[in-house]
Order: structure tokens, then sequence, then C-alpha cells
């Protein structure tokens, strides 16, 4: 008997191992967004990874350059700010490797992500959920400042963050693609346009990369944006060609179009990503247009914001109350 492969993703005892399996996503067409024949849409779906999110990448990198510097040690407990996917992906990586973490949350996030932490062993401090990261991040400074027992990998200020898409997400689109004529990622830490919008201009200078911001105004968002004063050490803005905000209710209405017309289960920052993609998309006569999709809908399934009418959700204020980031 013959058997068909269907797979065109490696399997079968390729990984020896979870963490091997972090990385190398599938970047797929979305041809329903593209707005005129000669420019294409892409989308790197990050919620292939082992936690279903970008942020593996980014924990893998994080503790790896850790381990490497010898600075985790016994006794130590991993530290760290985030709106819930950085310390998921944490959570994998040190539940694995035997080291306690302690993640700093604002505590507006949706209760999968205190559910999904919890699941792998973290424990969890809040930051109040109005100060957005600002405030995870001025708590868990603070925390460490005051311990040494704890050792902060900092992913707004750890150039591991960035290296991270700098040595792997921006490398597998470049053996995708012979060019890429605009690049759009969210913003929160800035590691994934820092690292690879670095090395997208650096095949080519010419590659437009963009910036999707969740709107301010929105006092909730889980992530507040440069004009709220906080720059991410790790953020060359020279990098950044264009910076373009969306609202939660943009993300949203986009989130569920993705779903409708792409069959693509994303999260809502996937929507406003999408939204700036096509947006950057008509602009352009030719050319690739590939943004990063950084996770699946799995962990904003409570917020009902697949199922629940928009006006309804605007009732319920959802949109100022949720942070999707
Ligand atoms: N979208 C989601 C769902 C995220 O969790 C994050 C990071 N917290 C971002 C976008 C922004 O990514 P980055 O930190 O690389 O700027």
């Amino acid at each position: 008997m013959t058997h068909t492969r269907l797979e065109s993703r490696p399997c079968g005892g390729k990984y020896g191992d979870l963490v091997e399996a972090i990385g190398n996503t599938p970047l797929v067409e979305l041809k329903t967004l593209s707005p005129k024949p000669g420019v294409r849409i892409w989308a790197k779906l990050e919620s292939a990874n082992p936690t279903g999110s970008v942020k593996d990448r980014v924990a893998r990198s994080l503790i790896a350059d850790a381990e490497e510097k010898g600075l985790i040690g016994p006794g130590q407990v991993v530290l760290e700010p985030t709106s819930g996917n950085t310390g998921i992906a944490l959570a994998m990586i040190c539940r694995r490797k035997g080291y306690p973490l302690k993640v700093v949350m604002p505590d507006n996030v949706t209760p999968e992500r205190t559910e999904l932490l919890r699941m792998y062993g973290a424990e969890i401090v809040y930051s109040p959920g109005e100060q957005g990261s600002n405030g995870a991040v001025a708590l868990a400074l603070e925390m460490a400042e005051s311990d040494p027992r704890y050792y902060m990998p900092y992913q707004y200020g750890n150039p591991a963050n960035p290296a991270a898409h700098y040595n792997g997400t921006a490398v597998e689109i470049l053996e995708e693609l012979d060019e890429v004529a605009a690049f759009v990622a969210g913003l929160g830490t800035g590691g994934t346009l820092m690292g690879c919008g670095r090395r997208l201009k650096e095949a080519n200078p010419k590659t437009l990369v963009v910036a999707a911001e969740p709107l301010q105004g929105e006092l909730v968002q889980g992530l507040r944006s440069l004009e709220d004063g906080y720059i991410p050490p790790i953020i060359d803005l020279s990098l950044i060609d264009r910076k373009i905000f969306v609202s939660n209710r943009d993300a949203v209405v986009w989130t569920r179009k993705l779903l409708e017309e792409e069959g693509l289960f994303c999260g809502v920052s996937t929507g406003a990503i999408a939204a700036i993609a096509v947006r950057v998309a008509r602009e352009l006569d030719e050319g690739n247009v590939v943004f990063v999709a950084p996770d699946g809908g799995w962990k904003y399934l409570s917020s009902g914001v697949y199922t629940k009418s928009i006006e309804e959700l605007e009732r319920e204020g959802v949109f100022e109350r949720a942070s999707f980031w």
C-alpha cells in the first residue's frame, strides 16, 4: 500500500524536543484580502508554536541567553512583566528546565491567560489594569531591585528578544519570499518589529517597516504606546517607517473578517495588524506585504469577540475594558 504524504511541514521524528518545535511557522497567503492582483498579502501564523504564540521564540531566546551568560542559577526565580503571551511561553520553558517563574501582569487580561499561566505552574502578581503594561513593568522592576533572588530577563530591554526574530522569524520569511515590499507587525516590546525590520532591511533597504499600535484614549490596553512616554530600550525608532494606530473596535471587526473570509482564527491583535497590512497594500502597485499574526484566538474566547454582535460588545464595554495585545 502506498501512502500519500500531505504534510508539508516536517513531522515524524524530526524534532528531538518540544523547544525545537518553536519557529518554522507557516507563511500563508490571504487571497481574499488582496486589494489588487499584483499585491499579495501573507500572514506568518505564530499560533503554530507550542504555547500558541510568537513569544515562544522570545522565551527560548531569553532563557538561552541567561544560561549562556551564567545569569540563572539554583535558588533563583525568573521574574518578568508580561501582558500574557511572554509569561505563558516562559512558563512552558521554565517548567521544562525547572526554574520557578513569577509573572507581573495587568489585572484586566482575559481569564484564559491566568488559567494557562497557573496550568504551567507560574505564580502571578497583578498590576493595575488601567496602567497597562507600564504598570506591570514598573512593579516588576521594583520587585527585582529589592530582591537579588529574582532574575528578570526583561524582554523590553533585552537584545535576546529582537534576536529571536532577527535569527528566526525574518530568516524564515526571506527563505520563502524573494522580495518583501512591506512588513507589518504589532508594537508591544518592539521585538518583532526590530528583529524582523532590521533583517528585512538588510536584505532589501526598500522594504517598508510598519508598526500597528493600539489606539490611545482606550486606557485599558495591555500595552501602552510610545506616545504614552515609555519607549522600550530595544526600540530603534529609525527602523520604523510608519506607525499606524488601530482602535479595539476596528481590531475586533478585522479579526472577525479574517475568520469569515479566510477561515483564520486568530487573536485580536492579528486583526489590528491585518487591517494595517491591507491599508498598506492598497497604496502599493505590486509586491508582497507580510504581517506577523502573533497568536490564535483561543485565549480571547471568553471575551465574546467572535460570537457577539459588535453592538452587543459595544454595549457591554468590551472595547474599553478588555486588553487584547
Ligand atoms: N500581539 C500580541 C497578542 C502580543 O502578545 C504581543 C506582545 N505582548 C504583541 C502583539 C507585540 O509584539 P512585540 O512585543 O514583539 O512588539
